[in-house]
């Protein structure tokens, strides 16, 4: 019996779909080639590695957006028994050479501009690697030993046979977003990577099938594009990428250019995209679905995309830990008559856990919850595709993961309730959530209650420390452009909506929030500056578009129960 590795899926596009085309927007302008031509550049890119002295069970860092090339490495690197790593380009220096230096890469590819000059101002502290390889048809003026990706796949002899592969080998890596603390190492096996590409294509997760035209606006650096590279080569669609940095403008234009059917992203890029269409048009006529995820979709996107453009969105919710795509939220079939607002408001939900997954809520002892749509703890998963452990992180493993004799579930550190139909429904994260005399005061709920208000367009709610009762609510709020909301309106405006004593006892009107590099507000930072008069910039360089000036944030993420408790499972 062969092993499960991402082989099949290589051979499948490059010998059933070989016709089909993948199209990327690069530096040097649009790019377009068939399956085939991309099997044979795969071959070449292997060979060129092996030339450079990478084998099997080395790992090869990428520092790059959604391009062929990068493509080319999530086969290439792993086909030849490597793994790789990727990194994302948004992060600080600081966070970058940490990552770097915890993942001892043997060789980096790293795309020109500025990723390149990072890895510049990185190159003197760092131990490993000693070569980059420059994403780009030339390498552009540097210091460092460099050499381009072009004229190593030109020059090298072709791979003609794949190693054998054991399905337990590391295929790739990623670090989490480090939005509640530092970064950690993440490995995905080939089995893995095998078994959640299969998952995310059956219909009962995504439904990728070979005649969709793919588009994911997730960044190749962050947990595998959510699988997409590999489920929609495995599935033979034809597959567009989308570059660096692409505008939302830009990312209309491939929609109607291309014919794209499918697409994902996290639901600031599809916030703006609304603007887009709002202000100039566009042709989203091939569009049929959008998976948002990564922070909760806002309701009124869904419904939007819905009624002017015939778009359905998918809202999904993943982690690193889980290889992305966990969970799908869609109607079931038993919902086929209910009214359209109950459909949405369960879409607005984070879903159905993907086959192959099992979950739980649990209380402060671990004990389950009652699946009532009220009762929220810590969500708890497991399967196959969860990892088991992070790279080099003892302290982590011994609290986020539970030992295989106590059935080895993952400790997500999101609070979720689960309603009676099985959908889970996120109302915090663990490190977020504000205890106030002893009860849970949810962050989340406080933030979608103040940005549903008319002058604010971005908001955030912090535990503050407090001499009496532990923690208070601590909120600040960016205004919309031209409004000027006055504080004690804003918390009096929340009266009515949430438990009194959830009130934050002061809000701060803010000219940003700060961001981490996956788009998230950075609340560690924020609870790191509470003592300073403003909030810092987001740290590394923020391109994330900001949340939209036009649309009215969710009302409803969470309704707390009558006591406004939350059990906590950590
Ligand atoms: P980090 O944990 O550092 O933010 P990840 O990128 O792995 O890094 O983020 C996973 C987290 O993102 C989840 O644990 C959850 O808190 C949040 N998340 C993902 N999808 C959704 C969603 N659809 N709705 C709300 N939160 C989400």
């Amino acid at each position: 019996m062969s092993e499960s590795t991402i082989r099949p899926f290589f051979w499948r596009a490059t010998r059933l779909f070989g016709e089909k085309t993948v199209v990327s927007r690069t530096t040097d302008g649009e790019h377009r080639y068939s399956y085939e031509s991309f099997g044979h550049r795969v071959q070449k890119l292997a060979g060129a590695l092996s030339a450079l002295g990478i084998s099997d069970g080395d790992r090869v860092g990428t520092f790059g957006w959604n391009h062929h090339r990068h493509f080319e490495a999530y086969y290439g690197i792993p086909l030849m028994g490597a793994q790789i790593h990727t990194i994302n380009v948004q992060l600080s220096d600081d966070r970058v050479a940490h990552i770097v230096e915890d993942a001892s890469d043997d060789l980096l590819l790293v795309d020109p501009g500025e990723p390149l000059a990072t890895i510049e101002r990185l190159w003197e502290d760092l131990d490993s690697p000693d070569q980059v390889v420059v994403m780009a048809e030339e390498v552009p003026e540097t210091e460092l030993p460099a050499v381009g990706y072009e004229t190593l796949v030109a020059e090298a002899e072709p791979v003609s046979e794949w190693p054998e592969l054991n399905e337990d080998q590391p295929a790739g890596m990623c670090y989490t977003s480090g939005t509640t603390g530092l970064p950690k190492g993440v490995e995905y096996t080939h089995r893995m990577v095998y078994d959640h590409s299969m998952m995310v294509t059956t219909p009962a997760a995504l439904g990728i099938d070979e005649s969709d035209v793919v588009l994911s606006v997730v960044p190749m650096f962050h947990v595998n594009s959510w699988e997409f590279p590999y489920a929609a080569t495995m599935a033979g669609a034809r597959q567009v990428h989308p570059g660096a940095s692409p505008s939302a403008a830009e990312l209309v234009d491939l929609i109607g250019s291309e014919g794209v059917t499918l697409t994902a992203g996290v639901p600031t890029v599809w916030i703006d995209v609304l603007d887009e269409l709002d202000e100039h048009g566009g042709d989203l006529s091939s569009l049929e679905r959008i998976v948002v995820g990564g922070s909760a979709a806002p309701e009124e996107v869904t419904r939007r995309y819905k009624d002017e453009y015939d778009v359905t969105v998918e809202h999904a919710w993943g982690m690193t830990e889980t290889m992305s795509i966990g969970a799908v939220s869609r109607p079931k079939a038993s919902m086929a008559a209910a009214s359209r607002e109950e459909r949405l408001a369960k879409r607005a939900k984070q879903g159905l856990l993907s086959p192959g997954l099992e979950m739980k809520v649990v209380d402060e002892d671990g004990d389950p919850l009652p699946w009532d749509g009220e009762s929220a703890g810590e969500l708890l998963v497991r399967g196959p595709t969860v990892i088991e452990e992070y790279h080099n992180r003892p302290e982590a493993n011994e609290t986020d993961f539970e030992s295989a004799a106590d059935g080895g579930w993952l400790h997500t550190g999101d609070i979720a309730n689960i309603d009676d139909d099985g959908y889970i429904e996120i109302v915090d994260r663990v490190k977020d959530v504000i205890k106030s005399g002893g009860e849970w005061i949810s962050s989340i709920e406080l933030e979608n209650q103040l940005m549903a208000h008319q002058d604010v367009t971005e908001a955030a709610v912090v535990a503050a420390p407090h001499e009496r009762w532990g923690e208070r609510p601590l909120g600040f709020v960016v205004p919309q452009a031209g409004a000027d909301p006055d504080a004690t309106r804003l918390r009096e405006s929340l009266v009515g909506t949430v438990p009194k004593w959830w009130l934050p006892d002061e809000i701060r009107i803010s000219e940003t929030i700060p961001k981490t590099a996956t788009g998230k507000f950075d609340k560690q930072s924020i609870r790191e500056r509470l003592d300073q008069p403003d909030l810092p910039h987001a740290p590394g360089r923020q391109r994330w578009p900001i949340i939209s000036r036009t649309l009215q944030w969710p009302m409803r993420t969470w309704s707390p129960g009558r006591s406004g408790r939350i059990s906590m499972g950590k």
